[in-house]
């Protein structure tokens, strides 16, 4: 079996639908079908719950009328028959019946915001479902939050999803075509929740890991993983292969196109992750699997939204466990810290998340000296295949970016990843500059 989630543009409009239809049905092979929510329902549900959050019945009630005004449209072109139509009116009649009754609900909490948000995928696979059945294409809806739970620290079970997904499928291994919600779950309270903002992608690894599946497909509306970032360089390319490891580097450092945990369940189960374009489904796309080609320089991607820190201290010089005390402030305060550098007396570090910055400042000032820090900073991460024995490899990229100050570089923590950072007013440049230095063919 074969695991494909269509994102919400894939999903976002009827004549989409139509398409994948037709893309599912085009070979005879067992498909677990994930899709998002239709492209702009999400943000939608998000604005109506910040709406009741703030006490706005009227307004909310005015977003929930303009967003039902869409379905009521978008399922006039789906559907080919009355009898088709009909049931697609009940769909949407149902579930925004519960959208209403939420507006009554006081106070509304985090909890009624999950249900309101997940409303998004729960419409677009029974639409897309009564679909396939008015096409007479035989299929099965497999309600993800029957399977799909996160324990308390908003992890996955991945036991549990796949003792579940499998007691769910087994009395339906004759069905080619099974239809589940990406993004949504169950919390361990039993309650609606969710795998964060892009977790339909998430969904369908987990989903793969889970089944073995022979492969899973991510269909978006682009083709592939790009080499650099195509809205600031000129001349990127789809990446043909990409081990997951590279994968998981460009996807966490900025590469939009996959959820940065969408690898982890599919690697640890060796499952291929294919990234193909709706548009453009011959396209080869992109293949992320254990093993690729001895390509060295395969992608640059950048995250902005850095600020590094400077810690110095004498008492360093010599000494042991001067990282450890540095670090468990980091960790008292769950503050991923993404890059590093260190000198016999200092160490110097990045963060994306400033909402305990001015505690970890106190505690870290108790022992030692800290620079002020530098905002606005970007890491570039250079990703390839980089064996340790391999010459030039990081006089390449520095060569590249001779012309650019560079504030931090770590190299050698894996054999995949060089990191850099700049300011980020460096940031295109760099880019330009890297997709000149190691691509130009
Ligand atoms: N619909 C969700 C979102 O917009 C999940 C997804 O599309 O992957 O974030
Ligand atoms: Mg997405």
């Amino acid at each position: 079996m074969q695991v494909w989630k269509f994102g919400g543009t894939s999903v976002g409009k009827p004549e989409r639908m139509h398409s994948i239809r037709n893309l599912i049905t085009g070979d005879n092979g067992q498909k677990m079908v994930v899709l998002s929510a239709l492209s702009g329902t999400t943000n939608a549900l998000l604005s109506i719950a910040e709406s009741l959050k703030a006490g706005q019945d009227d307004e909310a009630t005015e977003k929930i009328e303009h967003l039902k005004a869409h379905y009521d449209s978008f399922i006039r072109e789906l559907y080919k028959s009355s009898a088709g139509l009909s049931r697609g009116q009940q769909i949407i009649e149902n579930e925004f019946s519960f959208i209403r009754s939420l507006v009554r609900i006081k106070p509304f909490t985090l909890k009624h915001e999950k249900e309101l948000v997940a409303e998004g995928e729960l419409l677009s696979t029974q639409m897309f479902q009564a679909y396939l059945d008015e096409q007479g294409v035989s299929s099965l809806l497999l309600p993800a939050l029957e399977f799909m739970r996160i324990d308390t620290d908003g992890e996955p079970e991945l036991d549990y999803i796949e003792r579940k997904l499998r007691e769910m499928l087994r009395p339906h291994l004759d069905k080619h075509i099974i239809v589940t919600q990406g993004f949504i779950c169950r919390n361990p309270r039993g309650e609606v929740d969710n795998l964060k903002r892009g977790g339909s992608d998430y969904t369908a690894s987990l989903i793969g890991g889970a089944i073995r599946a022979e492969e899973i497909q991510i269909w978006t509306d682009i083709d592939g993983m790009h080499n650099n970032d195509p809205r600031i360089v000129k001349n990127t390319f789809p990446i043909r292969e990409l081990t997951f490891e590279e994968a998981a580097e460009l996807a966490y450092f900025g590469a939009k196109i996959l959820h940065p945990s969408t690898i982890t369940p599919a690697r640890k189960y060796g499952v291929p992750v294919r990234l193909k374009n709706t548009m453009d489904p011959s396209a080869p796309g992109t293949l992320i699997a254990d093993k690729t080609s001895d390509q060295v320089f395969k992608a640059v991607a950048a995250k902005d939204g850095i600020t590094a820190l400077y810690i110095h201290s004498l008492r360093m010089l010599n000494a042991y466990g001067f990282l450890r005390r540095i670090f468990e402030i980091f960790e008292k305060y769950k503050t991923p810290v993404d890059m590093l550098a260190t000198s016999e007396v200092s160490v110097s570090v990045t963060i994306d998340d400033l909402s305990n910055l001015k505690d970890i400042q106190a505690e870290l000032g108790q022992f030692c000296d800290l620079e002020e820090p530098d905002y606005d900073q970007t890491i570039i991460c250079v990703v390839g295949n980089f064996s340790a024995d391999m010459p030039g490899i990081a006089a390449q990229v520095l060569n590249a970016l001779k012309d650019i100050p560079v504030r931090m570089i770590s190299y050698g923590g894996t054999e995949h990843n060089i990191s850099l950072l700049l300011h980020s007013r460096y940031k295109a440049e760099a880019l330009n500059a890297l997709n000149t230095g190691l691509f130009s063919l």
